[in-house]
C-alpha cells in the first residue's frame, strides 16, 4: 500500500506515561509514535468537547495500562464516517479520553496526547491534519500535511 506519511523512526529507549485527570487510570508507552495526528472529525469534537482530537498512534504492544484498567469504560462508536467501528476508551470517574482503536485497525493504540505526562507539547507535535473536510475556519494553518480524511500510514 502506498503510504502518504512517513513514520517516525522506532527508538525504543523512549518512555512516557499517562493518566486521567483523577489519576484513577495510568499507562505508560515504550518508544515513539507511529505517527501524531489531528483529528478534526465531528465525533472527536465531540468526543474531546474541543475543536479537534489530539493523537499519537503507537502499536498496541507499546502501551500498557499500568492502574485501573479494569476500570477503563468504552463507547463503541458505530456511528463514523468511514463506518469503521472505533472503540473509545475514557475514564468512568473524571471523564478524561484516554485511548481509540480502530477494530479494523486493532494493531494501533491512538493515545489521546494531552493525557501523556511531562513536555508533551514539545515532544508530541502533530505531523498531520486528518478529517479536514471539517476542519475549524477559524483555526490559523498549522503548516502540517492535510488529508481531507485519513492517510495511509506505515511504518518505514
Ligand atoms: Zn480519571
Ligand atoms: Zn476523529
Amino acid at each position: 500500500m502506498a503510504s502518504d506519511v512517513t513514520a517516525l523512526s522506532n527508538h525504543t529507549d523512549a518512555h512516557h506515561t499517562g493518566k486521567c485527570l483523577c489519576g484513577q487510570i495510568s499507562y505508560e508507552i515504550t518508544g515513539q509514535p507511529i505517527f501524531i495526528a489531528l483529528c478534526h472529525c465531528v465525533n472527536c469534537k465531540k468526543w474531546t468537547g474541543t475543536g479537534s482530537g489530539w493523537y499519537a498512534f503507537f502499536n498496541k504492544e507499546q502501551v500498557h495500562f499500568t492502574q485501573g484498567q479494569d476500570t477503563l469504560s468504552t463507547y463503541t462508536d458505530t456511528d463514523t464516517f468511514r463506518g469503521t467501528t472505533l472503540l473509545r476508551n475514557f475514564c468512568p470517574t473524571c471523564g478524561s479520553n484516554l485511548t481509540a482503536v480502530l477494530t479494523s485497525r486493532h494493531e494501533l493504540t491512538g493515545v489521546t496526547a494531552g493525557t501523556i505526562e511531562g513536555d508533551i507539547c514539545e515532544v508530541y507535535k502533530p505531523q498531520i491534519e486528518v478529517y479536514c473536510k471539517d476542519r475549524p475556519k477559524w483555526l490559523p494553518e498549522l503548516g502540517m500535511k492535510q488529508f481531507d480524511i485519513t492517510p495511509n500510514v506505515s511504518r518505514a
